[in-house]
C-alpha cells in the first residue's frame, strides 16, 4: 500500500501544520547541498529560483535553447486563483470543491486543498515580479471564467497568459544564474537518472548540440519535465515535449500514477490533413462567450459539409446548442472532458460540420451584439444600427481575443468575426504522471516531480487554468518548503562524486543505446512509428475505450515497438547535432509508455473524467464511475515489459467532499 504521508489534522490546518513541523536545512548547510532541476518550464524554472534563492546550489537543464522556449509558453488562456476580486462567492474551498470534483473524484484532498490555499500567493509574487495581467477600467486585476466552474476566478494576460508568467519565472531565474546560483544547462537532454544506494543522486546527460555525454550529481534531483501527450503524435502540445526523463526515472524505480488519465480539450483547430504533425489549441477562454452548435437537421450537417450552406444562413430555431441543452446549468462551460465527449457525440451521430465531419462550431455572433449593445450605452449612442452594434461588439472581442481569432484566421484562412470557428476535441494535457507523495517526492528517495510531470492535483480531469496554478504552486511554494525535509539528512554527506560505478553504468548504457540507434541498418523514419503509435492510441485510448480495443491496443504497440528496433533509421552522427537521433530516444520511450496506459485504461473499469469505458455509462450517456472498487490511483512498478507492470493503489479517502455523481445539468 502506498503511504502518500499526508499529515494529520483538519484539512484547512493541514499545510501550515505541516510546514511548521517539517525539518529545515539552516542558511549554512544549504550552501553545502546540490540539486538538480530537470525542466525550465514554471514548474522548474520557478523551482530552480526559488531553490537558488533560499540558498541551495542548482543545476538546471533543458532541451530547448532557453528556458524561454519551454512548452509552457504555449499556454493561452490563464491561470487560476482563489481571490474571491469578483466578489462571486469565491473561497479556498470552493476552488478546493471545484478541482476536486471536476477531476470527478480521483484526486488526493490534501494536496488539492493545498494548491487552492496557495494560488492566492501565486498570482500576488507574479505580480510582483511584473507579470502584466489584464487589469480593468479602474486597474485592478481582471478575472474570467473557465470550464468546470461558476466564479470568475481565472487570471490572464490576453491570450499569453503562459508567455508572460514564463518570462517572470524566467527573471527569477536569470537573476540566480547571474548569481551563478543556478547553473544553466540549455540544449541538455537528462538521459537517465543515476541511483546511489537506493537514492536519487544525479543525472546523464547529453549535450545536443556536441553530442557529448555528461554525468551530473546532486544530493536530490527534481524532474519538472512536463507531460506527455505527444504519445498521441498530434497534440496541442510542443512538438519537442516527451515522457523519456519521466520514463527513465520509472524505469529506475518511481512509479508512474494515473496514465491512462489524458485531457482531451474540445476546442482545438481540427485535423486538416495526414502530413499534419501539431494540432492548435482555441484557449477555453473562447467558451466564455462563444457558444457552440451543429446543425438540428441532419440535412444541414450534410449541407454545410459539402459547402452549399453556410452556417450564417442557418436559421436560430435549426441550431442546436447541445451544452446549453444538455447541461443547462453550466452550458458552454462544462468541464473539457464534457465538452470533448459531447461534441463527439455529435459529430459520430452525423451532425459534423466540415468535410471530415469531425468538427462543430464555436460562435461568436451573439456575443458581438451583446458586448456592442453595452458599447452603445457607454458611449450613450441612441437607437444604433444593428451594424454598429456588431461593429462596436467586434471591438471588444477582439480586445479581449485578439490574438486568438488572428492564430484563428492565420491557420484556417477563414475569418471568425464573420463566420463561425470550426473546432474538435484534441489531445491537450496528461493528468497522469510520476506518483508523488505531499512532498512531491516519487517512489524513489530523493526523486522529487514537479508540474505536469507529477500525477498529483487534478485527479481524472484537470480543470482549464489550473495547470500553471499547479506548476507555480509546486515550483515557488510547495517543493522549496517540502524538499528540505529530505535534505537536512545531508548536510554532512558533502559532494556527491559522479565518477562512481553507478554513474559509469548509467553513462554506458546511454552510450550504448544511441549507438545502437545510429548503427541500425532500417529504412524507417522515426516520424513513421510516431505517426502510427499515436494512431493506436487515438483510436483506442482516446476519447472512449473499450475492453476489447484496449487488449488490441496492447497487442498493436508491443508488436510496433519491435519493429522500430528493427527497422528504425536515424540518419546522422553520434557525436554532434542530431535531431533525428533525439527523436529516436523519445519515440522508444514513448513506445513503452503507450503500452503501459493502455494497460492502465484496461484495468479500470470505470469511466472517470478523462477516462470513458464504453462499457460504463448512465442511460443519457454519461460517465459512470465504480466509486466502490475504482477510488484509487493506480500507481505502476516497472517490471520490464509495461504489460507486466505491477500495480500499486494509494486508496484515496474523501473526509471533506461527499463523493457524488457529478453532474453540470
Ligand atoms: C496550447 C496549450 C495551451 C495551454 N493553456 C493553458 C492555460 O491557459 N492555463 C493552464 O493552466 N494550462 C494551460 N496549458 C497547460 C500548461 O501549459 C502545461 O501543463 C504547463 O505549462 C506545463 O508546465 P511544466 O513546467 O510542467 O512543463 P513544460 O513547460 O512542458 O516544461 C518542461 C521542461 O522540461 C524540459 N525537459 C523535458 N524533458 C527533458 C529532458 N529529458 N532533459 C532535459 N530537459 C527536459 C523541457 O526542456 C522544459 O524546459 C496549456 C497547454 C497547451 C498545450
Amino acid at each position: 500500500m502506498l503511504d502518500s504521508k499526508t499529515p494529520q489534522g483538519p484539512l484547512a490546518d493541514m499545510w501550515t501544520h505541516h510546514k511548521n513541523n517539517i525539518r529545515l536545512v539552516n542558511p549554512a548547510n544549504k550552501r553545502l547541498i546540490d540539486v538538480i532541476v530537470v525542466g525550465t518550464g514554471l514548474a522548474g524554472s520557478s523551482a530552480a529560483a526559488s531553490l537558488a534563492e533560499m540558498g541551495y546550489n542548482v543545476k538546471a537543464f533543458c532541451f530547448q535553447d532557453s528556458p524561454r522556449r519551454a512548452h509552457s509558453i504555449a499556454a493561452q488562456g490563464g491561470i487560476n486563483a482563489a481571490k474571491n476580486y469578483q466578489n462571486d462567492g469565491d473561497s479556498v474551498y470552493r476552488l478546493f470543491y471545484d478541482t476536486v470534483k471536476g477531476g470527478d473524484y480521483r484526486s488526493r484532498e490534501s494536496n488539492v486543498h493545498r494548491l487552492a490555499e496557495v494560488s492566492t500567493s501565486i498570482i500576488d509574487q507574479c505580480v510582483a515580479q511584473g507579470v502584466p495581467f489584464a487589469r480593468e477600467y479602474g486597474g485592478l486585476l481582471d478575472n474570467r471564467s473557465f470550464g468546470g466552474v461558476q466564479v470568475s476566478r481565472t487570471f490572464y494576460a490576453k491570450g499569453q497568459t503562459g508567455q508572460q508568467l514564463l518570462l517572470g519565472a524566467y527573471s527569477a531565474l536569470s537573476r540566480q544564474i547571474s548569481k551563478g546560483k543556478v547553473k544553466m544547462y540549455n540544449r541538455h537532454e537528462m538521459m537517465d537518472v543515476v541511483l546511489v544506494d537506493g537514492k536519487a543522486r544525479g543525472i546523464v546527460a547529453r549535450n545536443l548540440v556536441t553530442g557529448e555525454i555528461e554525468r551530473h550529481s546532486a544530493h536530490a534531483v527534481v524532474l519538472a519535465s512536463g507531460g506527455y501527450g505527444n504519445v498521441f503524435f498530434l497534440s496541442t502540445n510542443a512538438m519537442g515535449s516527451n515522457v523519456s526523463a519521466a520514463w527513465k526515472a520509472h524505469r529506475k524505480g518511481a512509479f508512474m500514477a494515473n496514465p491512462c488519465f489524458t485531457q482531451i480539450h474540445p476546442t482545438c483547430i481540427p485535423v486538416s490533413g495526414h502530413y499534419q504533425s501539431k494540432l492548435t489549441l482555441m484557449s477555453e477562454s473562447l467558451r466564455n462567450d462563444g457558444r457552440i452548435w451543429v446543425p438540428a437537421k441532419k440535412e444541414d450537417a450534410e449541407a454545410v459539409r459539402k459547402g452549399t450552406l453556410k452556417p450564417t444562413d442557418i436559421a436560430e430555431a435549426d441550431r442546436d446548442y447541445y451544452l446549453e441543452r444538455r447541461y443547462p446549468a453550466f452550458g458552454n462551460l462544462v468541464p473539457r472532458d464534457v465538452a470533448s465527449r459531447a461534441a463527439k457525440e455529435r459529430c459520430d451521430a452525423g451532425f459534423g460540420v466540415n468535410e471530415t465531419g469531425e468538427a462543430v462550431f464555436l460562435d461568436y455572433a451573439s456575443a458581438f451584439v451583446r458586448y456592442g449593445k453595452t458599447e452603445a450605452n457607454v458611449l450613450g449612442l441612441d437607437n444604433p444600427s444593428e451594424a454598429k452594434i456588431k461593429e462596436l461588439g467586434k471591438a471588444v472581442v477582439k480586445a479581449k481575443y485578439g490574438n486568438l481569432f488572428d492564430m484563428y484566421r492565420q491557420i484556417t484562412d477563414d475569418n471568425p468575426y464573420e463566420t463561425p470557428m470550426k473546432i474538435y476535441p484534441a489531445v491537450h494535457y496528461t493528468m497522469g504522471g510520476l506518483w508523488v507523495d505531499y512532498n512531491l517526492m516519487t517512489t524513489v528517495p530523493g526523486l522529487y516531480a514537479a508540474g505536469e510531470a507529477n500525477f498529483s492535483d487534478h485527479g481524472a480531469n484537470r480543470l482549464g487554468a489550473s495547470a500553471l496554478m499547479q506548476g507555480l504552486a509546486d515550483g515557488y511554494f510547495v517543493l522549496p518548503y517540502t524538499i528540505g525535509d529530505y535534505l537536512a539528512d545531508d548536510i554532512r554527506t558533502g559532494p556527491i562524486a559522479n565518477d562512481t560505478p553507478e554513474f559509469l553504468e548509467a553513462e554506458k548504457e546511454v552510450k550504448a543505446r544511441l549507438e545502437s540507434f545510429i548503427n541500425n541498418n532500417g529504412d524507417t523514419p522515426v516520424d513513421d512509428f510516431h505517426r502510427r503509435l499515436g494512431r493506436i492510441m487515438w483510436d483506442n485510448c482516446g476519447m472512449a475505450r473499450n475492453k476489447e480495443d484496449l487488449t488490441q491496443a496492447i497487442a498493436n504497440i508491443s508488436a510496433l515497438r519491435e519493429e522500430f528496433y528493427a527497422k528504425v533509421c536515424v540518419p546522422g552522427k553520434l557525436n554532434g547535432y542530431n535531431p533525428e537521433l533525439d527523436k529516436a530516444g523519445r519515440v522508444a520511450d514513448l513506445l513503452e509508455l503507450g503500452e503501459l496506459m493502455c494497460k492502465d485504461a484496461l484495468e479500470r473499469e470505470e469511466s472517470c473524467g478523462g477516462h470513458f469505458r464504453e462499457e460504463h455509462q448512465t442511460e443519457e450517456g454519461e460517465a459512470l464511475r465504480r466509486d466502490d472498487e475504482f477510488t484509487f490511483v493506480s500507481a505502476w512498478a516497472h517490471k520490464g515489459e509495461p504489460k507486466d507492470a505491477e500495480l500499486h493503489k494509494e486508496p484515496l479517502v474523501y473526509e471533506n467532499i461527499e463523493l457524488k455523481q457529478r453532474s453540470y445539468k
